[in-house]
């Protein structure tokens, strides 16, 4: 799968879908079928550059923006594989680079940019906290030179498959901290000292082959020189990453409805049923086009978000929109592809049930639909606010 005409980084697109032929459908069906990591793909995408466009030349990286990573992802997506095995070694280092320190930078990024360092793991969301992140409750008390971290972390994704962990804790308790998002720190964990020292790795079973897990601390110790900028100021680190992340995955989505829109008007030409192609009936062919036109529409609005981030604009409102209408766009573009195929649809060696399955997460993660609607609602519209 090559660049389309007017497409943004054509080289880059046609470079990832060259990687991405050597690992076609049965190569993730297998995968799909015993949950197991891509660890193969991962390592092509690594030592080809891709996941490490984001960090500066200085650090060991292409040094090249928002736009150019949104190429990547939506490519690799297009071409049936998945980039939700790795996509967080693009963008977790963001914290690192924009709010470590220097000494903390060249220790990590010019490996997490060779590889040699797995930077995949993003550890926000608890069990009991959900999307109201400021009631997290995994504490890091200081003693000495060291934090000592207790308490529990839900669907952190890679943890297995990472060296390092982006952690974000509560140092003062919400009911001491000058406003509920302050107090809360964010800690770069090396995982391979952590494990078995306090902290325990548990894979949680889904709907589709992502590594998620849950991590309890129990008494698990960090050295005060892995915290990264200042401490209570660590929502707003998080927040700056958060961005980055939706217009990624709002970019995989736009790869999504491609795979699915190629799949679909394909099986539509060519499939023959009352003696003519199906995609005849214009039954079958409005919903493929509205999905085209759908993705189209979504894919001007991650190229926007994109742009502002790149240029360092506030982009918090179009980066949550372009994962909404993205996700709802690849959706749209599954369930049609899907219906187009009739009972074939279903069938595992077309890869569009597992496809389906993979595309259907994104309006849940990594922020749900609602709660994009209601930023806009009360945010942007000026609405009163439901919490
Ligand atoms: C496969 C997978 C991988 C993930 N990977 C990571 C990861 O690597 N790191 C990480 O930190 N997190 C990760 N997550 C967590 C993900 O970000 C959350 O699941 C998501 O943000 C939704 O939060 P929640 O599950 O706590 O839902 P809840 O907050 O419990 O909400 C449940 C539902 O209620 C709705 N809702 C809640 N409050 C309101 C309201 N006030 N108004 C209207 N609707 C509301 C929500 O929209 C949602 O639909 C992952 C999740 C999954 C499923």
């Amino acid at each position: 799968m090559g660049a389309a005409a007017g497409e943004t980084f054509p080289e880059i697109r046609e470079a990832v879908g060259r990687l991405c032929a050597q690992f076609p459908g049965e190569y993730w069906r297998a995968l799909d079928r015993d949950r197991i990591y891509p660890k193969e793909f991962v390592t092509a995408l690594t030592e080809a550059g891709f996941l490490s466009v984001l960090i500066p030349e200085a650090y060991g990286g292409s040094g090249l923006g928002l736009g150019a990573a949104t190429a990547v992802l939506e490519e690799i997506h297009r071409s049936g594989c998945n980039g939700g095995a790795c996509h967080a070694q693009m963008y977790t280092m963001g914290a690192l680079l924009k709010h470590g320190s220097e000494a903390q930078k060249q220790a990590y990024l010019p490996k997490v940019a060779s590889g040699e360092l797995r930077l995949q793991a993003f550890g926000v969301t608890e069990p009991t906290a959900g999307t109201d992140t400021t009631r997290i409750s995994t504490f890091a008390r200081r003693e000495g030179d060291k934090y000592i971290v207790n308490g529990q972390k839900l669907w952190i994704s890679r943890a297995e498959h990472s060296d390092l962990m982006i952690l974000l804790c509560r140092t003062t308790a919400r009911e001491d901290a000058a406003k509920p998002s302050a107090g809360m720190s964010v800690l770069l964990v090396d995982m391979r000292e952590a494990v078995g020292r306090g902290l325990t790795i548990k894979p949680v079973r889904t709907m589709l082959n992502h590594a998620t897990t849950e991590l309890f601390f129990d008494d698990m110790e960090v050295p005060v020189a892995n915290l990264i900028g200042e401490e209570g100021k660590g929502f707003g680190y998080i927040l700056d990453g958060m961005n980055a992340e939706r217009i990624l995955i709002a970019a995989e989505c736009i790869g999504d409805a491609k795979f699915f829109i190629d799949r679909a008007s394909a099986y539509a030409r060519d499939r023959e049923v009352f003696g003519r192609p199906i995609g005849q009936n214009q039954g079958v062919q409005f919903p493929i086009a509205r999905a085209h036109v759908q993705m189209t529409a979504a894919s001007l609005m991650v190229d926007k978000a994109a742009t502002m981030f790149d240029a360092g604009e506030p982009c918090g409102t179009e980066a949550n929109m372009a994962k909404l209408v993205a996700s709802e766009a690849s959706w749209f573009a599954a369930d049609t592809c899907l219906q187009t195929h009739g009972g074939f649809g279903f069938a595992e060696e077309y890869d569009i049930e597992r496809k389906f399955r993979e595309t259907r997460l994104y309006q849940v993660a990594p922020i749900s639909t609602n709660l994009i609607l209601s930023h806009v609602g009360t945010h942007v519209l000026g609405m009163p606010k439901s919490f």
